[in-house]
């Protein structure tokens, strides 16, 4: 049986083989190579996605080009399985983006294209599972594809002529420009962009928005759909972002690919829809980092955003008040077009800052008596606070006062961070790698009772804050305030509705919100992003900080900002004093270019994780030997530079050791050759190490 069943399939594929075979190569999500022939029914289009035999599995993929021959001998080469066409070929622009994308962030193709898609257009069992008739797409037609147009109710208000200037600048642009919106706090950059988004929309473009975060700011979608749909024909607003359910997601993909939709709202993996019309890309906090994907693909969607608009020679809209360097040096040297709000949008002025130089200050819980007095003052006058402080939980560390004992994470090369529950025992959690064990009733070490939480976080400044103002109505919004689905919604309306005195919060309160009753922030704990090891820290804190401080007084009369630190001296407060950010800019650029860091040098990072620290440096020190082994395959090398392996500063998280490997070039053209050649051989060097690595280009932090 067997030997007549290999005897007839040979006969078949002997059949089939000849003039007028069609192949096709196909993008398949699996690691290392991912592109790979089949043999097509018929003509196939690039773009199309479709199911193919790969080993025992079966794959959807996607048509990346149609080849005269296939790479494999034509009898080794399997059919295609099924054609998928339940939503159009994703567009040739979409392929390009997709091919540029994985050329420069160095990963296959098919492991950049597949996982942008919605799940159920990539997973073969909504084609092939019983109740399945035609896809996900097909059983999806008979239900709206989107959500309802609003009809534009939002009153517009006159721009001012700061607002007017870029408006104009942006609708005059005809091909492509990279606008550098750079508008202080309050200054009314939204306003810009919708008026820019319904020019296009005017025009019959389609206008993708992105912005670092949506669930924190339903007010901007609100705005969007208030203003933007059902103008002109232009349908309706879709937003996308990894929140959703997959179906919410699918929706919005179909909706914005057969151009149904006519804005897109999203998030960083928003820059990966297809978009036949697309006429505008706006990037809201252009310098934030949720811009950039930590994990698989390691993207920035900031700049495949600029890249995607010069592609399409359509303008593109950076918009911050604290714009990254990597921009600032494009907008000063002329590349980027620069359109400035210097002035808040309403009749109010830039918050007041103030430094309170707490080292020989008297502090109350962690509150100087400035920060004390100033919060009782603006309560009294009815207005609300804001405490910011960066790190949640009750304290970051607890700690056994006899013996000196500390609650180490099991796991990690970190502290266990004291957290409260009002409903069971206080626990102890890592925010590295999740564990979590109750607090002991006693010392492990020695058995003293006495264990003492060090220093303070989120939790414990609430607590605090009930005892120094007994009267005020206290709210936090911190990650674990806000784990249940809607919650966060929930407390920030409540803050909206005048119902809360007191917010303390993470930088989850410093994004986008316009808090119309807010007259003070207070800054806790700034310093400690001060000393950080990264060479961006005081890049970040300044804008952190410029973004937080941004909240107060946006519709009162003078709002103030109070920062606590040991060290007022230092520049990044002193700019931040003086609401300096050209200062602060120009002087830590000028720093960069003396120092010969980004934006002057281009970087990648090599990772390495394995059990044992030295299986990760061994392989990295082999990593960086290549190119001297093989100087012939590495023509750039002598332009890049390869620093020595170093273990990272939290060296083991959840029992993995990690080490990284800095490769550095001030030509960004020799580092994507050496970078192209050295992770082809980067499998091969890993051989023998018990490691998992990856390759970043562009790291954020270092
Ligand atoms: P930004 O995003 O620049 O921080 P927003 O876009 O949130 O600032 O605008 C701040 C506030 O100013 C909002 O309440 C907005 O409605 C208001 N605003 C914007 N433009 C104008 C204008 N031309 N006239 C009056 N108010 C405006
Ligand atoms: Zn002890
Ligand atoms: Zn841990």
């Amino acid at each position: 049986m067997a030997s007549h069943d290999s005897k007839d399939s040979r006969q078949r594929v002997h059949d089939q083989v000849g003039v007028g075979d069609m192949w096709v190569r196909v993008a398949l999500d699996v690691p290392l190579r991912s592109l790979f022939d089949y043999r097509a029914p018929h003509l196939i289009g690039i773009g199309t996605r479709v199911i193919v035999p790969f080993g025992r599995r079966k794959l959807v993929g996607v048509v990346v080009d149609n080849p005269d021959t296939p790479a494999l001998a034509p009898e080794l080469v399997r059919d295609v399985d099924q054609v998928l066409d339940d939503t159009p070929p994703l567009p040739e622009d979409w392929i390009r983006l997709a091919r540029f994308a994985a050329q420069y962030y160095q990963r296959p193709l098919g492991e950049v294209m597949l996982p942008t898609l919605p799940v159920s257009l990539r997973r073969v069992s909504a084609y092939q599972g019983k109740r399945s008739a035609g896809g996900p797409v097909h059983r999806m037609d008979r239900r709206p594809g989107t959500s309802p147009a609003h009809v534009a109710t939002d009153n517009a208000p006159d721009l001012n002529a700061e607002q007017a200037q870029a408006v104009a600048a942006i609708a005059a642009l005809k091909t492509h420009k990279t606008v550098l919106l750079h508008g202080v706090t309050g200054s009314g950059k939204t306003e810009v962009y919708l008026r820019a988004a319904q020019a296009a929309l005017a025009q019959g473009r389609q206008v993708l928005f992105m912005v670092p975060e949506i669930n924190l700011t339903p007010q901007l979608e609100h705005s969007l759909r208030a203003r933007l749909s059902g103008l002109a024909g232009s349908g309706t607003v879709a937003v996308l972002h990894s929140g959703l359910a997959d179906g919410e997601r699918l929706r919005a993909w179909v909706s914005i690919q057969r151009g149904q939709a006519r804005v897109l709202l999203g998030t960083r993996m928003s820059v990966f829809a297809p978009m036949p019309a697309l006429g505008l890309i706006i990037v809201d906090e252009e310098h934030d980092t949720s811009y950039k994907q930590q994990e698989g693909l390691r993207y920035s969607a900031r700049d495949l955003a600029v890249w995607r608009a010069r592609d399409l020679d359509i303008p593109v809209v950076l918009g911050s008040a604290t714009p990254s360097l990597e921009t600032w040096r494009h907008a000063e040297s002329g590349h980027y077009l620069r359109c400035t709000l210097a002035q808040r949008a309403r009749a109010v002025e830039l918050p007041r800052i103030r430094l309170v130089d707490t080292r020989r200050l008297a502090m109350e819980q962690g509150f100087s008596p400035q920060l004390i007095e100033a919060m009782g003052q603006r309560l009294e006058a009815g207005e609300q606070v804001l405490i910011y402080l960066n790190r949640r939980g009750y304290a970051p560390v607890l700690n056994c006062a006899s013996c000196g004992w500390v609650s180490q994470c099991p796991r990690c090369t970190a502290y266990a961070v004291l957290h409260k529950s009002g409903h069971r025992r206080n626990y102890l959690q890592c925010h590295h790698c999740g564990y979590q064990a109750s607090v002991p009733r006693s010392c492990p070490d020695c058995g003293d009772q006495d264990l003492k939480p060090m220093g303070r976080g989120t939790q414990r400044v609430e607590e605090h804050l009930g005892t120094l103002f007994p009267d005020a109505r206290i709210a936090r919004i911190d990650a674990d305030s806000t784990r249940l689905k809607g919650s966060a919604q929930a407390l920030f309306s409540k803050v909206h509705a005048g119902e809360v005195d007191i917010l303390v919060g993470t930088q989850m309160v410093a994004k986008g919100h316009d808090f119309t009753g807010l007259g003070l922030v207070g800054v806790l704990n700034a310093d400690a992003m001060l000393f950080a090891q990264d060479f961006r820290a005081p890049e970040r804190l300044f804008a952190q900080l410029m973004q937080v401080a941004g909240r107060a007084g946006r519709h009162v009369k003078g709002g103030e900002v109070i920062i606590q630190t040991d060290y007022p001296e230092q520049s990044v407060y002193q700019a931040l004093q003086r609401h300096d950010y050209l200062g602060f800019a120009n002087y830590g650029l000028a720093e960069r270019k003396a120092v010969g860091l980004p934006p002057y040098a281009y970087q990648a990072l090599l990772t390495a994780e394995a059990r044992e620290l030295a299986d990760a440096l061994a392989f990295l020190a082999g990593a960086r030997s290549l190119p001297e082994q093989h100087s012939d395959r590495y023509p750039s090398a002598p332009d890049v530079t390869l620093y020595d392996p170093v273990p990272l500063r939290i060296v083991r998280v959840a029992h993995v050791e990690r080490a990284q490997l800095l490769v550095e070039s001030a030509h960004r053209p020799a580092l994507q050759h050496f970078l192209s050649r050295w992770s082809d051989e980067l499998p091969d060097c890993a051989r023998g190490f018990k490691v998992r690595y990856h390759l970043e280009v562009d790291p954020l932090e270092i």
